[in-house]
C-alpha cells in the first residue's frame, strides 16, 4: 500500500532535502536498507522473482526517453523500482546458478561499498583521494607480490615512487588487457632519434621508422575477445590477433606457436606480444606459461598473462603451481571481481618492471603534474572510484589462507560434479576441470555408444542434434529461474575439432552444495524428456 498520495514538486526545498536528509527508517527505502544489512541472501531471494517474463516484455517497462518532468518521491521510486527492476534482474549470488564468472558476495562487501560510495573519492589524483592513492599503491604492490614475489626492499622502493607504478586499477580485465597491450606497443615503438614514440607520432610513422610490415598478437584459440577489442582500439587489427591451435587440453600448442612466431618474423611481422591464457573463459584450462615465456624471450616480445579468471588460484599454495612461469611475465591480468568475491568493477594489471608504465604516462597542467603520485598518470581511465578499497579490505578481512580454502573447496566441487556426471548414464563430461570450471552434456547412454564408434558423418549429425538439445535444456532452465548454467560452442579433439555446443558451469560460490549439483542433473534429465523433437530423434539413430 502507497503511504502518500502527495505530487512531488521540484523545489529549492525540496532539492535541498535530498541533500541533507536521510530517508526515514520507517520509509520504503528505510525499510529495504534495513532488509538487506540484516540478510542480504534473504533480501535477494525475496525480491528477484524468477519469473518467466521475455526480455522483450520487459523493454515495455524501458520504452520512453522521455526525461521525466514531474518528479518523485524516493519511497514511490523505490516502489517502482523493486517492481520493475529488481523483480526481473538476476539472482548472481544464488548457489544454483552457477554459469557465470560473476560471484557471490561476502556481506561485509554491503556496508563497505556503501561506504565507498558515501566518500566518492576519485582516484584520479591525490588531490580527491589522498589515503585512497596509498592504499591503492599498497593493493597493487600486494597483487604483484602474489604473481611476482620480490623482497621487501623491492616493495619498499617502487610501491609509492611517483614515477614508478607497479600496475593499474581498473574496472575490469578487458581495461586490463588493453593496458597491457598499450605498454607492450609502446614500449616496442618507443622514441629512438628523430623519431619522438608511437604514443607522440603515431602506429604510421611508427612502422615507418622501424621497418616493420605489420604487427601481431598472438594468443591461444581460446583466447578472450577483449584482446580483439584491444587490438582494435590500439591500431593493430583485429584480424592480426593470431589464434594458435590448442592441444586436446584446450591448452595453446607451443610448438605451432614457435613456428608461428618464425614464419611471421620472416614476412618482416612483428609478433609485439605473446599472450597466455591462465584460465580460458571457456574451459578453464591454463597455457603452459613457462613454456610460452621462453619462446617470447627468444623472439624478443611481451609476455602477458592472461589470469583475469584464473590470477586468484595464486592464493592457494595448493594450486599454485598449476601457473608456474606466471612469473616470467611482463604483465598480468587479474579480475578481482571474479574469483576474489568483490563486486563488479574491479580489474588490475600488474607489470613485473615499476618502470613499465611510463610508456603509457601522461601529464595534464590542472592534474596529474610530473612528480606527482596521482595514479591517473598511468591508467586508461580517468576518473576512478575507489574499488581499491574493497579489495584491500577483503585480503585483510578473508587473508591468504581463507582465500586458498574459497579456491581449493571451488576446485574440489568441480571434481566432484565431473565425476557426477562421468558416473551418470546419460550425461558425457567434455572438458574435465582444471580449476573450478568444467563443459558437459546431456548425451544419453545409446547415443553415447553410437558416438563412441567414431563413425565420423554419423557422428556429426548426432552432435548437431545433441547440440540443439542442449541449447533447449539450457534455455528452458534458464527460463524456469531456479537454477542456472550457461552454454558455450567449443572444439573438442575427440570428434574431430568439430565445433560442439555445451553446458559450461563455473563453480565458485561457496554456498553450492553437491545436492545442488545433483539436483541440477536432475532438472536437465526431465528438460530433456521435455524435448518433443531433439530426444526423440536422437533415441532412434542410436537404435
Ligand atoms: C572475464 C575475462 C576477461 C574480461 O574481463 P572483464 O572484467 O569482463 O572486462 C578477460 N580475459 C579473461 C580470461 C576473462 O575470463
Amino acid at each position: 500500500m502507497r503511504a502518500t498520495t502527495r505530487i512531488a514538486e521540484a523545489t529549492q526545498e525540496s532539492l535541498h532535502r535530498i541533500f541533507t536528509i536521510a530517508e526515514a527508517p520507517d520509509s520504503t527505502l528505510g525499510r529495504l536498507e534495513q532488509e538487506m544489512s540484516q540478510n542480504l541472501v534473504g533480501f535477494l531471494n525475496n525480491h528477484i522473482v524468477a519469473s518467466k517474463n521475455a526480455l522483450t516484455d520487459i523493454e515495455q517497462d524501458f520504452i520512453n526517453a522521455q526525461i521525466p518532468e514531474q518528479p518523485e518521491f524516493v519511497s514511490d521510486h523505490m516502489h517502482h523500482l523493486l517492481d520493475k527492476l529488481v523483480a526481473q534482474s538476476v539472482h548472481t549470488s544464488s548457489p544454483s546458478f552457477i554459469g557465470h564468472m560473476t560471484s557471490a558476495l561476502p556481506s561485509f562487501i554491503l556496508p563497505l561499498s556503501k561506504l565507498m560510495v558515501g566518500l566518492n573519492q576519485n582516484l584520479v589524483k591525490v588531490e580527491t583521494s589522498k589515503a585512497f592513492t596509498p592504499l591503492e599503491r599498497q593493493v597493487l604492490g600486494m597483487m604483484h607480490n602474489l604473481v611476482y614475489q620480490q623482497d621487501d626492499i623491492f616493495y619498499q622502493n617502487w610501491m609509492h615512487s611517483a614515477e614508478h607504478s607497479l600496475g593499474a586499477f581498473c574496472s575490469g580485465g578487458t581495461v586490463a588487457n588493453i593496458t597491457a597491450l598499450w605498454v607492450a606497443r609502446n614500449k616496442l615503438l618507443k622514441p629512438d632519434g628523430n623519431f619522438k614514440g608511437v604514443a607522440r607520432e603515431g602506429l604510421h610513422r611508427a612502422m615507418r621508422h622501424y621497418g616493420y610490415q605489420d604487427l601481431a598478437i598472438l594468443v591461444s584459440e581460446r583466447g578472450h575477445y577483449s584482446l580483439k577489442k584491444s587490438a582494435d582500439i590500439l591500431g593493430i587489427g583485429q584480424d592480426n590477433v593470431i589464434a594458435i591451435p590448442t592441444d586436446e587440453n584446450n591448452k595453446i600448442d607451443c610448438q605451432k606457436l614457435a613456428d608461428k612466431c618464425q614464419q611471421l618474423a620472416e614476412a618482416k611481422i612483428k609478433v609485439f606480444a605473446i599472450v597466455g591464457v591462465a584460465g580460458t573463459t571457456e574451459t578453464g584450462n591454463i597455457d603452459p606459461l613457462d613454456k610460452i615465456a621462453e619462446i617470447a624471450q627468444r623472439n624478443q616480445c611481451h609476455f602477458h598473462v592472461d589470469a583475469a579468471w584464473g590470477g586468484a588460484t595464486l592464493l592457494s599454495n595448493k594450486y599454485r603451481p598449476l601457473l608456474k612461469g606466471i612469473e616470467h611475465a611482463d604483465s598480468v591480468t587479474i579480475d578481482a571481481h571474479k574469483q576474489m568475491y568483490v563486486p563488479m568493477g574491479a580489474g588490475l594489471v600488474i607489470f613485473k618492471d615499476p618502470a613499465s608504465v611510463s610508456a603509457i604516462e601522461h601529464h595534464a597542467e590542472y592534474i596529474l603534474r610530473k612528480g606527482s603520485k596521482d595514479l591517473g598518470s598511468h591508467t586508461l581511465e580517468g576518473s576512478r572510484p575507489g574499488m581499491a578499497m574493497l579489495v584491500y579490505a577483503s585480503l585483510h578481512i578473508i587473508s591468504r589462507p581463507g582465500y586458498e580454502m574459497l579456491i581449493n573447496q571451488a576446485i574440489e566441487k568441480a571434481e566432484y560434479f565431473a565425476e557426477l556426471i562421468n558416473q551418470h548414464d546419460d550425461f558425457e563430461l567434455i572438458t574435465r576441470p582444471e580449476l573450478c570450471l568444467l563443459t558437459y552434456r546431456y548425451a544419453p547412454k545409446s547415443v553415447q555408444a553410437l558416438l563412441a564408434r567414431n563413425d565420423n558423418a554419423a557422428n556429426k549429425s548426432v552432435n548437431i542434434l545433441l547440440g540443439k538439445l542442449t541449447k533447449f535444456i539450457q534455455k528452458r532452465q534458464r527460463e524456469d529461474g531456479r537454477s542456472f548454467v550457461s552454454r558455450t560452442r567449443i572444439e573438442v579433439s575427440r570428434y574431430g575439432g568439430e565445433k560442439i555446443i555445451v553446458f559450461r558451469v563455473v563453480l565458485a560460490n561457496p554456498l553450492t552444495t553437491e545436492e545442488i549439483l545433483q539436483g541440477i542433473l536432475q532438472q536437465q534429465c526431465q528438460l530433456a524428456q521435455e524435448s518433443e523433437n531433439f530426444l526423440p530423434e536422437l533415441l532412434q539413430a542410436a537404435e
